[in-house]
């Protein structure tokens, strides 16, 4: 039966192709390229998948901010999430597929002249990203002259190659946790300094922000025991994991330390809320430095320490967190949700999901606007930062460091080297007195065309 079913669309792009559904999973060990479907796939079961035989992926469950949602995006692989009880008889493996990862639409048994029209949809998809190619080794510069770095979000180095083909300027979230997942035991100093390594020669003079441990969440880790929770975002998570379990953090601040004598290194902690954790983060990296001051091993004495502004409390005391560190960086992933009181992960309720929330985007201002106070760098690395409808806002407020998925760099890279600092304060203004979401929308999709 033919079905054509709206749900979110979460990576971009196109996929035609045969289903495959969860819970067989033998299929990936076949050549055959498939769409992958499932009710949900947890970031440790995409770390498996072969992205070359994964033409697309249907999940009935999750958000676009969810973490296999960011891998999907950062594997380039088109996803439509949200489909749960919208589909009227489910999909069967074998059943032909096509994911719109873009408008967020799955057709399923479709006809051949529907397939026809994605085919070519999805060829003139290829053609737009390869045009986009043309501007990767260009720098992000606007048309009169303010240049943005643009990094790339990784969760393993097996992403740096992706990042240097989208002309990404060094690593600006380095998402830890990854390593430590799909395993018994934590990676040890010698297993982390590896890899930390690796990613600071990789990028050589160009910087790599390490973010430290961010498990709980939708990031579970059955050897941390980590409880069961009703609201796990809001739970035992990040920072406060650490800050708790000082023998695990001391591993990871150790292993980053001693990478920073080989490169442009700089740490970041998550999750934080209050200045009291800044101080006991910075406490236990003293600790660790003077640790590795007795072992007489090199580190960088002066390795910038930065933390995540993605909790309104943080960003409501900016002011005092900016004088504990040398950088912000805004994580709108976490921000939006904590904001709004709308999880990450729920499809029900994604549409209320908006980045563009005048609530959300004060926060941001005054965050940006307390950086340049206390004169430290301040920069963003949710999702927002990879769409090119938040340039304007970037540009306004001066922000000149973001960081996102590998393959958003192109297209954001193309709508900053198409504007004037001048004309984006002139669309902030209005989009920060605007009180609708509808208005905010309307005023940044006109700056686009
Ligand atoms: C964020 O919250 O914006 C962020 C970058 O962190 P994560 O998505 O890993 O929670
Ligand atoms: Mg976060």
């Amino acid at each position: 039966m033919t079905q054509k079913v709206q749900g979110i669309g979460a990576s971009a792009g196109i996929a035609i192709g045969k289903a495959f559904v969860l819970p067989t999973w033998e299929w990936d060990v076949h050549a055959q390229p498939y769409i992958l479907v499932a009710k949900e796939l947890s970031p440790s079961q995409l770390v498996h998948l072969n992205p070359k035989n994964v033409l697309g992926i249907v999940m009935l469950q999750g958000g676009k901010t969810s973490h296999s949602a960011i891998m999907a995006r950062a594997l380039g692989i088109p996803l439509v999430l949200g489909l749960e009880g919208k589909i009227s008889k489910p999909i069967q493996t074998g059943d032909t597929v096509i994911v719109d990862g873009e408008y967020g639409i799955v057709h399923i048994a479709p006809p051949q002249d529907v397939i026809s029209c994605y085919e070519v949809r999805r060829d003139a998809y290829v053609q737009e990203a390869d045009e986009l190619q043309k501007i990767v080794s260009l720098p992000a510069v606007t048309l009169d002259d303010f240049n943005v770095q643009l990094g790339a979000n990784i969760s393993s180095t097996r992403e740096l190659n992706i990042a240097d083909q989208n002309g990404a300027e060094g690593v600006g979230l380095f998402r830890t946790e990854f390593m430590y997942m799909d395993r018994s035991y934590p990676p040890s100093e010698a297993e982390q300094f590896t890899v930390y390594l690796e990613a600071a020669e990789h990028c050589k003079e160009k910087s790599v922000i390490i973010r430290t441990l961010d498990v709980g969440g939708d990031k579970p880790m059955d050897y941390l025991n980590l409880p069961e929770e009703d609201n796990p975002f809001l739970g035992y998570r990040a920072i406060r994991i650490c800050l708790d379990r000082q023998d695990l953090f001391k591993t990871q601040l150790r292993a980053i330390l001693r990478a920073s004598a080989h490169g442009p290194i700089m740490v970041m902690f998550p999750m934080i809320t209050s200045v009291n954790e800044v101080q006991a983060a910075k406490s236990i990296l003293e600790d660790a430095k003077a640790e590795l001051r007795e072992e007489g091993l090199p580190f960088n004495e002066e390795l910038p320490v930065g933390i995540m502004i993605e909790v309104p409390a943080a960003a409501m005391i900016a002011d005092q967190l900016a004088k504990e560190v040398d950088f912000f960086s805004i994580g709108t992933n976490d921000l939006v949700q904590y904001t709004l009181a709308v999880d990450r992960m729920n499809e029900q309720i994604a549409h209320m999901y908006d980045p563009f929330h005048p609530a959300v985007l004060r926060l941001i201002r005054y965050t940006v606007q307390a950086a340049k106070q206390a004169g430290i760098m301040v920069g963003v690395c949710g999702e927002m930062a990879g769409d090119p409808r938040a340039v304007p806002i970037w540009l306004a407020l001066g922000v000149n460091k973001l960081s996102m998925s590998s393959r958003s760099i192109p297209r954001v890279k193309a709508a900053v080297r198409r504007s004037t600092v001048e004309q984006c304060k002139r669309i902030a203004q209005s989009v920060f007195e605007s009180g609708t979401k509808e208005e905010i929308e309307i005023l940044l999709e006109q700056q686009r065309s």
